[in-house]
């Protein structure tokens, strides 16, 4: 089959476009012929080397996927060849601790499509059986490969770690990236009443056309604007992906006993932590990773129910895999960028 793969970590010129031998799925685990997949923060991680988590080498990246199955591995039932399907990135072991308490995302052996084994940026995938979830019909098939990751993750940190409530207030940083946008998608179909910060004026105005509440500049005014916007009482629930450069607005703009809820920190792992602020206000700091089968079978179904359509910023072709990773790189895009295999 034909594959983006790497043969070494570093930069975007380690990216190759070839042939790879097609995976065999395992028991439990199914082989998808793939129709699309789409990119994520994580496979710039995993391109690059990420420490203390090994990747067998020659290795293809991609952790969302959208086809139907091919192969069928031994022991899986209930699933029938050529259906079209989704499926949950994550994949857990099943049984420890964690696991058996049906939190998924904090088993002792997590790990991801993509990261932990081959991944969907080829013609063929395999993945476990226990994600699998019918392509949801008002979807194309690259929109279908364009919500998985980034909807998961949103709906665990809104739903079942951020306990958003209908009405509630919510601060979005750094709109324009994918968990970002579809918190906003998600908080709005909620019935919640959403601010965004981005350093963007374009992407701030595309969010207030997706329906954001308000759109404010990044920067040090941000916690000025919030509290301006909430007659100063600052917002319930805080998303935060962007880490370092927003924390401290993030501690400031939320109101006393608000939640602050975090799944990555990509201007940087270390801010400046305002502890008086944390126990002052009652404030509660929320961590979030993935999610469970749980979520993910609740978050599907919203997203049909509510017809949500994840934003999509641009559909290349397989063999343009490395454009592909260097537009998410530059940081330009305003959703998620796919790409799309051949019929
Ligand atoms: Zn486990």
């Amino acid at each position: 089959m034909q594959a983006i793969y790497f043969k070494e970590h570093g930069g975007l010129d380690k990216l190759k476009y070839g042939r790879r031998s097609r995976p065999e799925p395992g028991p439990g685990w199914v082989r998808i012929a793939l129709r699309a997949s789409a990119l994520n923060h994580l496979d710039l991680f995993v391109l690059g080397g990420l420490p203390g988590v090994p990747i067998n080498l020659p290795h293809v990246g991609g952790a969302d996927g959208v086809g139907t199955i091919d192969a069928v591995g031994q022991g899986v039932v209930g699933v029938e060849v050529d259906e079209p399907v989704v499926f949950d990135p994550g994949i857990s072991c099943g049984d420890c601790e964690f696991c058996l308490r049906g939190e998924h995302s904090l088993c002792i052996r997590f790990g991801l499509v993509g990261e932990h084994c081959e991944g969907t940026f080829a013609e063929y995938a395999v993945v476990p059986a226990s994600g699998l979830a019918a392509k949801p019909s008002h979807l194309n098939w690259e929109e279908a490969a364009a919500f998985p990751l980034t909807f998961i993750t949103s709906w665990r940190m809104l739903v079942s770690r951020g306990c958003l409530g209908p009405g509630e207030t919510v601060l979005i940083h750094g709109i324009g990236g994918g968990v970002a946008l579809a918190c906003l998608q998600i908080a709005k179909a909620m019935g919640a009443r959403v601010y965004v910060t981005s350093s963007s004026a374009s992407k701030l105005e595309r969010a207030l056309e997706l329906g954001a509440d308000a759109a404010f500049e990044s920067g040090s005014e941000v916690v000025k604007d919030v509290r301006k916007a909430t007659q100063k009482r600052g917002v319930d629930l805080v998303v935060d992906s962007v880490g370092a450069a927003t924390w401290s607005q993030s501690i400031r703009s939320a109101a006393k006993g608000g939640r602050i809820v975090t799944c990555g920190a990509t201007s940087g792992p270390n801010p400046e932590e305002e502890v008086r602020l944390v126990f002052w206000n009652q404030l509660t700091i929320l961590g979030s990773t993935m999610g469970s089968r749980s979520d993910w079978r609740r978050m599907v179904e919203f997203l049909c129910v509510a017809e949500l359509r994840p934003v999509v910023d641009s559909v290349l072709d397989l063999e343009q895999g490395a454009d592909a990773y260097r537009r998410l790189q530059d940081g330009a895009q305003f959703g998620k960028i796919v790409l799309r295999n051949s019929a």
